[in-house]
């Protein structure tokens, strides 16, 4: 927005005004403000305080002269009654004004029609604080969130109301992906796509992993507290592309890697999606958010997963001409854990470890598998690890994967696993119910996808409960 400079100035003029005088009554307690941080705190203050005046002016301005009847959402007919009163916490705090009021339908409710309009809800949150709340609540634990927001806006929001903002933030995202999901099964929705002309990437990759989440334990009949501490998968899935960085751009460690690897990626456009649920119902997720981005029609659809079953059956299920790949990392380090444990001897476990390691990396699995059928007759890991890598050889031709420039590492997933459970579902002081762990992730998820804006305008758009 743009505002006349001369208004500003003027503005500016009384606010610094205001604040001198403040600071001069501060001197009889002894309390004047004297460094910078400490003026910048009163004029936030002074500043923080006119928001509250003049947003409550401002509200109380929009409404026009109020008419004597209007319609009822039931089709009936409301009655004006009054100018009525009401507060609104607001970015700048607790924001008192005035509307008409609406009652004497025959369905018993009543109407402030500025409310509906502006997403107003009398004692309520507006959108504008309800977003900034749910912000720190997916950074921040809602106890920290409490503590953090305090010093930015200057006054308190409950721990409680921060986890119902981030929870309603992770409701819309549901919502959406509820829609999502509809509109994937069907046949005609997902052709009038065609028409929106979506972008579509020339190759798109999907990952998808799991992790724990610690849910509540639940007092259960007869069984004392505590007893059935219960973890959670939480599902979670990202679809990207990748892009080589280029060498003037590479890090010292990408440049490291890039001598051994030939090309360095840098993963881009990340949708990311979870749940708590069974895989059958992740799997309509995985569809669903994979028509969104296209995953469908893509020319080259390339999967990197770290080789769990239920992951390649989905895959498999929904996408079965997408290219599948074994995490590389997970491959060596499988062959890393197998030579630990077979090879006392540094040496003798370096060399067998560097040979197998190449063979892998030049996409040779039957020489891998043979390498490991060598020592099965006596260790029982490296008899599991050929039955690994045979079951999953078509998913480790690196060197066909490297020809085609792929991605072969899944370090996306798993950061964002990091991210959406980890960094915010595990920090101290987390605790959880499904629903609760669910929806915020959703909220974390969408703020990580670049979709939190778009779920803003949701919030701010709410149809109120009247
Ligand atoms: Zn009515």
């Amino acid at each position: 927005m743009n505002y006349n400079t001369e208004d500003i100035q003027q503005i500016a003029e009384e606010v610094a005004k205001l604040v001198q005088e403040s600071i001069r009554q501060k001197e009889t307690e002894k309390q004047v403000p004297q460094t910078m941080a400490e003026f910048e705190l009163a004029f936030r203050e002074a500043l923080r305080r006119i928001g509250v005046e003049a947003l409550g002016i401002f509200l109380s301005d929009l409404q026009q002269t109020p008419e004597n009847e209007i319609v009822c959402a039931c089709g009936g007919r409301l009655h004006y009654q009054r100018m009525r009163p009401a507060v609104t916490m607001t970015v700048f705090g607790k924001v008192e004004y005035c509307r008409a009021y609406y009652a004497g339908c025959t369905c018993g409710k009543g109407l402030a029609p500025v409310d509906r309009t502006y997403g107003l809800e009398a004692g309520g949150i507006s959108s504008g604080l309800g977003q900034l709340m749910a912000l720190a609540g997916i950074a921040f634990s809602f106890e920290e969130s409490e503590k953090w927001l305090k010093e930015f806006l200057l006054f308190e929001v409950s721990e409680n109301s921060i986890r119902s903002e981030t929870q309603k933030m992770g409701r819309l995202q549901q919502e959406a992906e509820q829609q999502d999901i509809q509109t994937s099964q069907s046949e005609k929705a997902l052709q009038a796509r065609l028409r929106e002309e979506k972008q579509v990437p020339p190759r798109l990759y999907g990952s998808i992993d799991a992790a724990k989440v610690r849910i509540e334990p639940r007092a259960r009949k007869g069984k004392p507290v505590g007893e059935h501490e219960d973890w959670r998968d939480m599902k979670v899935g990202c679809w990207y592309q990748a892009e080589a960085v280029p060498f003037s751009r590479q890090s010292a460690r990408q440049r490291r890697k890039a001598q051994r690897e030939g090309t360095v990626f840098r993963t881009t456009q990340h949708q990311y999606y979870c749940e708590i649920a069974h895989v059958d119902e992740f799997g309509k997720l995985v569809w669903a958010t994979g028509c969104q981005a296209t995953a469908d029609w893509v020319a080259e659809l390339v999967f990197i997963c770290d080789g769990a079953t239920w992951i390649w059956e989905l895959v498999a299920q929904y996408y079965p001409n997408a290219v599948q790949i074994v995490d590389w990392y997970h491959a060596e380090d499988r062959l890393k854990r197998l030579a630990d444990a077979v090879f006392p001897s540094p040496s003798q476990r370096q060399a067998w470890l560097a040979n197998v390691v190449e063979s892998l990396w030049q996409g040779q699995v039957e020489e891998v598998i043979f390498a490991c059928q060598r020592l099965a007759d006596q260790h029982d890991q490296a008899r599991q690890a050929a039955t690994y890598f045979s079951n999953n050889s078509h998913r480790m031709r690196y060197d066909l994967f490297r020809a085609q420039g792929y991605l072969i590492g899944s370090g996306t997933i798993e950061s964002g696993c990091k991210q959406i459970v980890a960094q915010r579902l595990k920090r101290a002081g987390a605790q959880w119910i499904v629903e609760g762990a669910v929806l915020t992730a959703k909220a974390r998820a969408a703020w990580l996808s670049g979709d939190w804006h778009s779920l803003c305008q949701k919030r701010a758009s709410l149809p109120l409960a009247v």
